[in-house]
C-alpha cells in the first residue's frame, strides 16, 4: 500500500532521510522507533503531504505521492488539488490533539466529512455520534475542548481522523503530550481500533508494550536510517544491533 523509494529529505544541508526504503502492506500496523531526532515525524508528515520529498517518490496505492500523471502519461510534480485527494485518503492524530478550539466536539469531528467528503450534516452528525461512542465519549457531544481532559481531547482526534475514513492511520507520539494516568485509556483504545478495523496504521511511539501488542513490523531509525527492521518479537526481543539493545534498555 505504501513504498517508500530511496527518499531522501533535506532540511538545508541537513540530511533528515537518507536514501529510505520501507513498504507497508495494506492493512499491516508498522510502528517506527528510534531515537528523538531520526526522523520518525519526518516520515509521517511525509505521508500526509505536509513536507514534500527532497528525492526519491513516495508511492501509495501505487500512484506517486508527491507527482502525478499528466495527459501525456509522464509523471509530474504534484500540484495542490492532487495533494489534496492523496491527504483525503490518510489520517493523522499528533502529539497536540489540534482539536478546533472554538467548536463543540460532534462539530469538530462532522466538518471534514461535510466539508471535505461532501457528507450530509446528518449523515455525518449520525456518524460522529457512533464514533464518540466507540471512543467513550457519548455524553461529551456539546462539549468544548476546553472542557475536556487531555485524554478525553486525544479520543476525539482519534474519533475526527476515523470519521473521514482514512485507508491510512498515521499516529504521532500521541500519548506523549498526556498525563500518565491518562496514557493507559488512550493506548487501550488504539489497541482496540488496531485489532478489530482493517485500517493501515503507522505509529511512532515510545510506548514499547503498546509498540509490541499491536505491531506486524517494528522499524528502528537511527540518523535517518532504519538500522533493523522485524516482528516485535525479533525486535523486543533479540535485536541484532547494538544500537537497538541500547536504545530499547534506555526506554524500556
Ligand atoms: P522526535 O521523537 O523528537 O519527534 P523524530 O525522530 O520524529 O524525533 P523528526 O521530528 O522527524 O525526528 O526530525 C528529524 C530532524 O529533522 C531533526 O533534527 C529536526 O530538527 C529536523 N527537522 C524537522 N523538521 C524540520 C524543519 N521544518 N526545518 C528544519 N529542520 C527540521
Amino acid at each position: 500500500l505504501v513504498r517508500f523509494d530511496r527518499v531522501v529529505k533535506r532540511f538545508g544541508d541537513h540530511v533528515v532521510l537518507d536514501r529510505l526504503d520501507f513498504s507497508v502492506q495494506r492493512g499491516e500496523h508498522v510502528t517506527l522507533i528510534g531515537p528523538s531526532g531520526s526522523g520518525k515525524t519526518t516520515i509521517l508528515r511525509l505521508l500526509m503531504t505536509l513536507e514534500r520529498v527532497s528525492d526519491g517518490v513516495i508511492w501509495v496505492n501505487g500512484e506517486p505521492l508527491s507527482h502525478m500523471r499528466g495527459a501525456d502519461g509522464n509523471l509530474k510534480p504534484a500540484n495542490e488539488k492532487h495533494l489534496r485527494e492523496v491527504r483525503r485518503k490518510i489520517g493523522m492524530v499528533f502529539q497536540q490533539f489540534n482539536l478546533f478550539p472554538n467548536m463543540k466536539v460532534l462539530q469538530n469531528i462532522t466538518e471534514a466529512p461535510v466539508n471535505v467528503l461532501g457528507l450530509g450534516r446528518e449523515e455525518a452528525e449520525e456518524r460522529a455520534r457512533e464514533l464518540l461512542d466507540l471512543v467513550g465519549l457519548s455524553d461529551k457531544v456539546d462539549a468544548h475542548p476546553s472542557q475536556l481532559s487531555g485524554g478525553q481531547q486525544q479520543r476525539v482526534a482519534i474519533a475526527r481522523a476515523l470519521a473521514m475514513r482514512p485507508e491510512i492511520l498515521l499516529l504521532d507520539e500521541v500519548t506523549s503530550a498526556l498525563d500518565p494516568e491518562l496514557v493507559a485509556g488512550v493506548l487501550d483504545l488504539l489497541r482496540e481500533i488496531a485489532h478489530t478495523t482493517d485500517i493501515t496504521m503507522l505509529v511512532v511511539t515510545h510506548e514499547m508494550n503498546f509498540a509490541r501488542d499491536i505491531s506486524d513490523q517494528v522499524l528502528m531509525f537511527d540518523s535517518g536510517r532504519i538500522i533493523e527492521s522485524g516482528s516485535p518479537e525479533k525486535i523486543f526481543s533479540d535485536p541484532e544491533q547494538d544500537r537497538t539493545r541500547e536504545f530499547l534498555s534506555a526506554v524500556l
